[in-house]
C-alpha cells in the first residue's frame, strides 16, 4: 500500500527506520528489531541506502523481507551518487518485482572523503531530478527529505526552501525531515514550507540520543544542532546508562509536543536497535498519544 494512503488515515504515522547490516548477526538483530516493534504497529518501516550504492542489494532484499515477514508497508531509500538513469530504472524494476509501493528518493551526499557532490554523467544531480524521473515512468508513492535547520550544502534557507519547494512540485507525496531536537525548529520550518507554498505532509524525523560521540558525530555532519542545555545535560551524564535517559527523555518530550501539535507523524531513526524507541512509544501510550 501507498504510504500516502496510510499517513491521510493514521494520525500520527509512527514509522522506523533501519540500514543494512554489514553481516548475518546484524541481519538477525535487525529482524529481531522489526518482531520487537511489531506491536506498535509501524505505518510503515524503511531502509536506508549505503554511501555510493554499496547496499543496493541489501536494500531490496530487506524491504522485500521486512514487508514479506512482518507484513509492514516498507519503504526503499535511493540516491543518485554513483548511478546512471540505467543504473536507477533497473533498481525500480527490482522494487516493482518484489511489490514494493514506496521509496524515499534522495540525492545522497558526496561519496566518503569528498566535499562535493558530483553528478554522474547519465544521471541525476538533484533530490528533484530524481522525483522527477521516477514520477515520469513508475507508480511509486515518494518521500523526500527536507532539512528543518537547512540542509548544509546550501547558500541560506530560503534558497534551501525554494529548492525543496522545486522537489515537491516534481512530485513528491510527502517529506521526512533531517533528525532535529528542538521542535521549534520543526515548527517554525512547517510554517516557512507552508508560506511558499509547501502542501505536503511533513514528518518529524527523530533521534533518540543513546551515544553521545555518534550523536555528536552525526551532527557535524547532517547540520543538525544539538541545543547548548541538552548538550551540557548530555555531558555531564557521563556514564553510557545516564546518556541514553537524557537523550530518551528529551525525545518523549519532543514527541508528545510534536503529537500534542497535531504532527502528521514521527520517522524514528532507530539504528536496528528497538529499546529506545520502544521507552519512548511506551510513554506515548502511557499519555493516551499513541496506540
Ligand atoms: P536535494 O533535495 O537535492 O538537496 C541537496 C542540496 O542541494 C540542498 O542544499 C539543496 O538546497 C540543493 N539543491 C537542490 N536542488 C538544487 C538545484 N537545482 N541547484 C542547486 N542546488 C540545489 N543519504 C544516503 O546516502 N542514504 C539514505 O538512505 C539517506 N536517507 C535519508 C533520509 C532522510 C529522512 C534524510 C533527511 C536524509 C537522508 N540521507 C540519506 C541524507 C541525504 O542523502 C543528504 O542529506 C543529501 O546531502 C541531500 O539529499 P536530498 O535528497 O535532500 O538532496
Amino acid at each position: 500500500m501507498k504510504i500516502i494512503e496510510k499517513l491521510h488515515r493514521e494520525s500520527p504515522a509512527f514509522s522506523f527506520e533501519f540500514f543494512p547490516p554489514k553481516d548475518e548477526a546484524g541481519v538477525e538483530q535487525l529482524f529481531q528489531t522489526v518482531r520487537d516493534l511489531a506491536p506498535y504497529k509501524p505505518t510503515y518501516v524503511s531502509v536506508t541506502w549505503g554511501a555510493g550504492g554499496s547496499t543496493r542489494r541489501l536494500t531490496i532484499d530487506l524491504v522485500r523481507r521486512i514487508k514479506k515477514e512482518s507484513g509492514i508497508e516498507a519503504m526503499a531509500h535511493l540516491t543518485c551518487v554513483g548511478a546512471t538513469k540505467e543504473d536507477i530504472a533497473g533498481v525500480l524494476a527490482q522494487l516493482t518485482e518484489a511489490g514494493i509501493e514506496n521509496v524515499l528518493a534522495l540525492r545522497g551526499d558526496p561519496p566518503r572523503g569528498e566535499s562535493k557532490f558530483v553528478k554522474t554523467e547519465g544521471g541525476f544531480g538533484s533530490g528533484a531530478e530524481l522525483v522527477r524521473f521516477i514520477r515520469g515512468g513508475y507508480d511509486f508513492c515518494l518521500g523526500g527529505a527536507c532539512y528543518p535547520e537547512t540542509h548544509p550544502e546550501a547558500t541560506d534557507a530560503e534558497t534551501d526552501l525554494g529548492y525543496l519547494k522545486e522537489k515537491t512540485q516534481a512530485g513528491t507525496d510527502f517529506l521526512v525531515t533531517q533528525l532535529f531536537f528542538d521542535n521549534r525548529d520543526y515548527f517554525s520550518f512547517v510554517e516557512r514550507a507552508r508560506k511558499v507554498g509547501i502542501t505536503q505532509k511533513i514528518v518529524a524525523g527523530i533521534w533518540p540520543i543513546t551515544n553521545l560521540a555518534q550523536i555528536k558525530r552525526i551532527t557535524g555532519m547532517c547540520g543538525a544542532t544539538i541545543p547548548p542545555d541538552l548538550l551540557a545535560k548530555l555531558e555531564n551524564a557521563k556514564e553510557p546508562d545516564a546518556v541514553r535517559a537524557v537523550g530518551v527523555a528529551h525525545a518523549i518530550a519532543q514527541c508528545r509536543e510534536l503529537v500534542a501539535h497535531g504532527v502528521p507523524g514521527i520517522h524514528f531513526y532507530t539504528l536496528n536497535r528497538s529499546h529506545a524507541t520502544v521507552d519512548i512509544l511506551e510513554a506515548l501510550r502511557k499519555s493516551g498519544q499513541a496506540a
